[in-house]
């Protein structure tokens, strides 16, 4: 649970400020909340790679992580955890970071196999990319090719852990630091990389925006950028267009 944070205007940037507050009431509710939040975490499996097959024995009868009160979601709006699951092809990372842009804050990131932490057995494709962590935080890796039900109900309940404690908050790292990221994702896509999600501003919203937010990436984002267009149906029928 966050104060509410002075919105700071174009070019204005704020302090980082963390920690306890001075009530200590409010310290009380924000660990309450956490622990809530901890203990009903909904997951979205981004099923990218070979480690996905060890994901539906881990949350069915035998292992059964629904009993840490972890459920799987299909929409990322009402997802907590990001689940990239084995190598992630360039093709696919783009849908990846679209993902994770659309998900709500605060939000974790768990890779799962060797192939997100340096590529993996796939280190020297041409078609994938090599960490996941160039691209967006992680906040826990669980290594293996590919890893045991076991280990992903481990890594599970490590971030359960770190949430409690107000530990897992990486995600404000793609704020703060979103130049550093875009850039990542340039050199792979090319300089007019763009998505629809308004990251700069999502920053703002969030007291998040900091020195590191803007620089020469966001840049070119703003000279590239093209504003969405409405989507338009159009009806190619010549008796009709004939008759207008
Ligand atoms: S670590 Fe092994 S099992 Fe996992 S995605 Fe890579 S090759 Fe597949």
């Amino acid at each position: 649970m966050t104060e509410l944070i002075k919105t700071p205007r174009a070019g204005e940037t704020l302090p980082v400020t963390a920690g306890k507050r001075t009530n200590p009431l409010a310290n009380v509710f924000d660990e309450l909340v956490r622990f809530a939040q901890s203990r009903s975490l909904f997951m979205l499996h981004y099923c990218t790679g070979c480690g996905a097959i060890e994901l539906p024995p881990a949350m069915t009868s035998r292992f059964d992580m629904e009993r840490l009160g972890i459920q799987p979601m299909v929409s990322p709006r009402q997802a907590d955890i990001l689940l990239v699951t084995g190598y992630v092809s360039v093709k696919t990372l783009k849908r990846v970071i679209l993902t994770y842009e659309q998900m709500g804050s605060p939000k974790y990131v768990i890779g799962i196999c060797s192939c997100t932490v340096n590529g993996g057995m796939y280190w020297q494709s041409y078609a994938t990319a090599k960490k996941l962590n160039d691209y967006m935080p992680v906040d826990i890796y669980i290594a293996g090719c590919m890893p045991r039900p076991e280990a992903v109900i481990a890594g599970l309940r490590e971030l359960m852990e770190n949430i409690r404690q107000g530990k897992a908050d990486s995600w404000k790292d793609y704020y703060r630091h979103y130049d550093h990221y875009l850039g990542h994702q340039q050199r792979l896509f090319g300089e007019t990389w763009q998505t629809p999600t308004d990251v700069i501003s999502e920053a703002r919203h969030y007291g998040l925006f900091g020195p590191d937010t803007l620089g020469t990436h966001t840049a070119l984002l703003e000279q590239h950028q093209k504003p969405l267009e409405a989507l338009e149906m159009k009806v190619d029928i010549p008796e009709l267009t004939a008759r207008r």
